[in-house]
């Protein structure tokens, strides 16, 4: 099944054509990658279909629902992983967990908290204020937040970008078991070996267009390349 249908996105900001008509689709539980250099408009695209921001040309179905006549649905299924957030600086973690979870249905706040709680892997420092917190602990948090709600589709922007080896590694595989248990995952790194790792297939975006899509395998075979990041550099314009 379909669960991230975009066609022929354009995006511009006055001027600026960040994306210049992209098309993708996403399987269910699929875990796909967006990939390119910085400027080339991973970030755009991703807050577009997080409904962030509004989109100036194409369409994108979200599960069944199109995103601009039915953005409170998409974002009813949706948690989106910003690439720099502020979480509450005022709260501790688990209270900053609390008071998310307190969005979705009372009867769940309890579970979701426990899950983030699990999943931010904080030890006690969850009882901690945010702005004690260190920029990957900061992360960790964020991805428990965003993960917590059991979305139907994550929106993970650079999931790892701060963080340790360890802390990344183990970020990588809360993602792939997320969606091993049913999260359409689609998220953005300039991390080659963790795209190569973790995404089922990756889109390469360059100066606002697909340069490149499909199983890293197949690209690694079709570029005759030892792994992705050689591949970016093949497909990729200076
Ligand atoms: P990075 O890897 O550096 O995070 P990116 O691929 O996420 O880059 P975007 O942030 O989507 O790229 O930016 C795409 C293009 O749109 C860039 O040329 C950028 O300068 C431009 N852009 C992004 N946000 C705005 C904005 N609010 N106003 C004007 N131009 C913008």
């Amino acid at each position: 099944m379909i669960a991230v249908e975009v066609k022929n996105l354009v995006k511009h900001y006055g001027k600026v054509q960040a994306i210049r008509g992209i098309s993708f689709s996403i399987d269910s539980s699929e875990i796909f990658g967006l990939i390119g250099p910085n400027g080339a408009g991973k970030t755009t695209a991703l807050r577009i279909i997080s409904t962030l921001l509004t989109l100036t040309d194409g369409s994108i179905n979200v599960m069944g629902f199109d995103l601009e006549k039915k953005p409170e649905e998409v974002r009813k299924i949706m948690s989106y992983l910003p690439e720099d957030a502020g979480a509450y600086k005022n709260l501790t973690g688990k209270g900053y967990l609390e008071f998310i979870a307190n969005f979705f249905n009372p009867k769940t706040v309890r579970n979701m908290v426990a899950k983030g709680v699990q999943i931010a892997d904080l030890g006690e420092r969850i009882n901690d204020k945010v702005d004690t917190y260190s920029k990957g602990m900061k992360r960790r948090l964020l991805v428990g937040r965003a993960l917590m709600t059991d979305p139907r589709l994550a929106i993970l922007d650079e999931p790892t970008s701060g963080l340790d080896v360890n802390n990344a590694q183990e970020v990588r595989n809360i993602i792939k078991s997320t969606a091993k248990k049913g999260t359409t995952v689609l998220l953005s790194s300039h991390n080659m070996l963790e795209v190569e790792y973790m995404c089922d297939r990756i889109a390469l975006i360059d100066e606002g267009l697909i340069v490149e899509k499909g199983k890293p395998v197949d690209l690694m075979k079709k570029y005759n390349a030892k792994n992705i990041e050689e591949v970016f550099m093949k497909v990729v314009k200076k």
